[in-house]
């Protein structure tokens, strides 16, 4: 028999005294859900992050996190598999930039990442939980529990505007061993790219993100296994799918929960970078339960939504280019404007520095802000 139990029986809490706090529930354990609990649980709040996985990260990712100096909390030690300190770019096999030194990057081992965000915090984290839209409650076994105040971070498949498909390969490789770079290489004919994203001592994740279906992906992402000079000769560890979201920033309340992460669209759509986005969108929504304020007004005015919503308009400008002019466009802008756009954090001094001798592009940019 399927029976309502409440969330203090689950939580194994039952007896303890419980804080005046009102106590919140987070639906999705992945970079948002995690942020999220991570700083509502430091406030002194009662968090419970349900999760439908067995493990928390089982999401098909490259693990890059390609700048954590604006993070609002430090990524946990014990996740991190290796830092990344630069990053090149290559535009239709022809190298563009290199960034030797100053990127502040990390792959993570996103399992143990998000565990630590949430546990270390003192939150609690209930898996095998699995949410019910429109029935406000979720289903731990038999049992169910309701939920009726929280955040909603179930990830891409409940947004509903543009998704890209986006296949990996998990290699083993010699090669891999010194790198402390990333490594991408943009196809304008694809409108997409391919990464390297080296994680364990001989490991990397590679992949590619696109306007194509999955069959296509993969028999590109063969084509580019043989052909390209660090990954050729990998032996594959595993292969995975998904989609990201490309269409920007979608706030909206899932059963009256605003929506966070991916579910609101905080990806790059240029990049596919969408854990950084995530928990920034996490952290910020929790501030606003924490302050009293309202969270898609919260949401709407941070910087990450205007970089995701930049990143957006420049994709749709992109997309109707025909490939010949998208090189030739990617190929002009300076490496230091590259960063900045891919990164998402556009200071209009700099590109305004940085673009002096552009003056038409720099308009262009300008006007998309
Ligand atoms: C192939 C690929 C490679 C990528 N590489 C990178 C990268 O290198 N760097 C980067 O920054 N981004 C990358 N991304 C994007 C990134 O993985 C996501 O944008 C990010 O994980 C989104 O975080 P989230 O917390 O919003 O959602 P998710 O990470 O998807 O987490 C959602 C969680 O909700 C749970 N859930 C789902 N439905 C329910 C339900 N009904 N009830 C309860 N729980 C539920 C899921 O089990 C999951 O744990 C990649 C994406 C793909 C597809």
């Amino acid at each position: 028999m399927l029976t309502f139990i409440p969330p203090t029986y689950i939580m194994g809490v039952k007896g303890k005294r419980l804080s005046e706090k009102p106590e919140y529930a987070i639906i999705g354990g992945g970079p948002a859900g995690a942020a999220a609990a991570y700083t509502l649980s430091k406030a002194g709040y009662k968090v419970t992050v349900y999760d439908s996985a067995p493990r928390l990260g089982l999401k098909p990712c490259g693990r890059g996190i390609p700048n954590i100096g604006h993070l609002p909390f430090p990524i946990p030690k014990e996740s991190i598999l290796r830092q990344i300190r630069g990053a090149t770019l290559y535009v239709d096999g022809e190298r563009v930039f290199d960034v030797e030194e100053g990127l502040s990057g990390v792959i993570v081992d996103k399992s143990v990442m998000l565990e630590a965000l949430i546990t270390d915090s003192g939150a609690e984290l209930v898996k095998k939980a699995y949410y019910k839209i429109g029935k406000k409650h979720v289903r731990i076994g038999g049992n169910y529990v309701e939920v009726n105040r929280g955040l909603f971070a179930a990830g891409h498949g409940y947004y509903s505007d543009e998704k890209i498909n986006a296949f990996q390969y998990r290699v083993k490789n010699r090669s891999f061993e010194e790198m402390d770079k990333l490594v991408i290489y943009f196809d304008t004919e694809l409108i997409g790219y391919y990464y390297i994203f080296p994680s364990h001592s001989d490991e990397a994740d590679v992949g590619v993100g696109g306007y194509a279906d999955f069959p296509e992906l993969k028999s590109r992402l063969d084509k580019f296994m043989k052909e390209n000079e660090y990954v050729n000769g990998s032996k594959i560890l595993r292969h995975e799918g998904a989609q990201i979201a490309v269409g920007g920033v979608r706030l909206k309340l899932i059963d009256n929960l605003p929506a966070i992460g991916e579910t609101a669209g905080y990806v790059l759509p240029l990049t596919g970078e969408g854990i950084r986005p995530s928990m920034i969108s996490g952290h910020t929504a929790a501030q606003a339960l924490i302050n009293g304020g309202k969270v898609t007004e919260s949401l709407q005015k941070m910087p990450m939504t205007k970089s995701v919503n930049l990143q957006r308009k420049i994709l749709e400008r992109v997309k109707k280019m025909k490939p010949a002019r998208r090189a030739e466009l990617l190929k002009s802008i300076p490496a230091s404007v590259h960063a900045m756009i891919a990164l998402g954090e556009i200071n209009r001094l700099e590109l305004a520095k940085a673009l002096i001798n552009k003056p038409s592009l720099l308009a262009k940019i300008l006007g998309l802000l």
